[in-house]
């Protein structure tokens, strides 16, 4: 689905150095890795987002930037601007709106992320919680081959964080690759087959997250993590 070739990304320093990997299909992918290490800017690179300063990539077999396959993917990251006054399910028929998408599969999305209850309630009156997942419902509408999340559980509470991490298995099982960045490798672990970890912008380890266990990056992460409390 996705293969990525020595990416890399410079702003005053570096920030993505050289990564390459691949992503195929119905995996569930983690980019892992702490804060600054290059997650959202390799994001914001395959989402067309951030011009890379060097390396390609390819999106279905296709060129990266090539429009037409970026309507396959449904990605969050950051937090989409729903309308506070409006309910879910208006909110949700305004997103379809704009990506071209009928109404037909609102509910669907919604009863994914076990919302539709809740479809006429007000954005304001939603919790952290109910929004992230209205956003996860929102990046499904237009039906994606691949949902790209960035570090969607951040600022949860552990009910909230379980939730989304039972939506994502949930939409997982439905065939649809995920790719997710998180800076927790208690997540990852618990959630993705496949992981690349970064350390200062660099793919430490690319592989299967039973590979990771044994291996070196996993205890530099470790220490990375140790770090940062
Ligand atoms: P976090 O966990 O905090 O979200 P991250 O892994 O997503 O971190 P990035 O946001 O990709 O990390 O940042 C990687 C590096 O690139 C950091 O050093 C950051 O300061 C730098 N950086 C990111 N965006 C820009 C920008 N627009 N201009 C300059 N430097 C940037
Ligand atoms: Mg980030």
């Amino acid at each position: 689905i996705l293969t990525v070739n020595n990416l890399t990304k410079k702003f005053k320093r570096i920030a993505v150095n050289n990564i390459s990997f691949d992503v195929e299909k119905g995996n569930v992918y983690g980019l892992l890795g702490p804060n600054g290490s290059g997650k959202s800017t390799t994001f914001g690179m395959l989402l067309s987002t951030i011009n890379p300063t060097s390396g390609s990539w390819t999106w279905f077999g296709k060129a990266g930037t090539n429009t037409t396959t970026l309507k396959n993917i449904g990605a969050i990251i950051e937090q989409p601007n729903f309308y506070p006054y409006l309910n879910a399910e208006k909110n949700l028929k305004i997103v379809a709106q704009i990506k071209g998408t009928n109404y037909q599969r609102i509910d669907e999305v919604l009863e994914t992320v076990g919302l539709l209850a809740r479809k006429n309630d007000k954005f304001s009156t939603y919790s952290l919680g109910m929004k992230q997942r209205l956003s996860i419902a929102s990046a499904l509408l237009n039906n994606p081959e691949v949902l790209i999340l960035d570090e969607p559980t951040n600022g949860l509470d552990p009910e909230g964080i379980i939730q989304i991490r039972e939506i994502i298995q949930d939409i997982a099982k439905k065939g649809i690759t995920i790719i997710i960045a998180s800076h927790l490798l208690d997540e990852i672990e618990k959630i993705c087959s496949h992981v690349i970890v970064l350390k200062e912008g660099t793919a430490i380890y690319s592989g299967t997250v039973d590979g990771m266990t044994s291996s070196k990056g996993y205890f530099e992460l470790k220490a990375d993590q140790q770090d940062e409390l």
